[in-house]
């Protein structure tokens, strides 16, 4: 009978296909695992605090937060929407939709102007395609629907959204323009 003898190579690669190891071993029965994640803990267990206590306190947003849609108005109350369409054709979730007509002035205008929250996905197209900067995304994230069509918001919804935020949309718009 001849005995087989085990060399090192042989019992690491034993070892490497069972995934097991004498090292793995040690680590796990003196809890150095353990001990590594308490010893995190302590580590910023008196350092300060950065839990944001929302809705009370607030972390700050940027410009181009894509929040609540809204439509803007010139400063002589005009519609800015000029029923190009453009940002209807852009959704990419087909989430607004346009009816235009044309004033006694010649001017046209949207009839309608719908955008169905549910659908959009607050990619900020409709607002980066629209020539007279109407349709744009507030900074408005404190919103919600209690029933069905609570977030199909209609054209004078979308203006009342505008008209009620105006100078923070401007406000928002100026401090962006230097990055575009
Ligand atoms: S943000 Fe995007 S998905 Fe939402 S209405 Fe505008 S283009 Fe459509
Ligand atoms: S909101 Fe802007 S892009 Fe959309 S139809 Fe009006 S003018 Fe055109």
């Amino acid at each position: 009978m001849t005995a087989v003898a085990t060399s090192p190579s042989t019992s690491s690669a034993a070892n490497a296909s069972t995934g097991f190891s004498l090292r793995d071993f040690f680590k796990s029965f003196m809890l150095v695992e353990l001990l590594k994640g308490m010893a995190l803990t302590g580590r910023y267990t008196f350092r300060r605090k950065i839990t944001v206590q929302f809705p009370e306190e607030k972390t700050p947003l940027s410009p181009r937060f894509r929040g609540l849609h809204a439509l803007r108005r010139y400063d002589n109350g005009e519609e800015r929407c000029i029923a190009c369409k453009l940002c209807e054709a852009v959704c990419p979730a087909v989430a607004i939709t346009i009816e235009s007509e044309v004033r006694e002035d010649g001017s046209r205008r949207t009839s309608r102007y719908d955008i169905d929250l549910t659908k959009c996905i607050f990619c900020g197209f409709c607002e980066e395609s629209c020539p007279v900067d109407s349709i744009v995304e507030t900074q408005i994230l404190e919103y919600h629907g209690e029933k069905r069509g609570d977030l199909y918001f209609t054209k004078d919804m979308l203006l009342a959204v505008g008209d009620r935020y105006a100078k923070e949309i401007t406000a928002a718009k100026t401090a962006d323009a230097k990055y575009r």
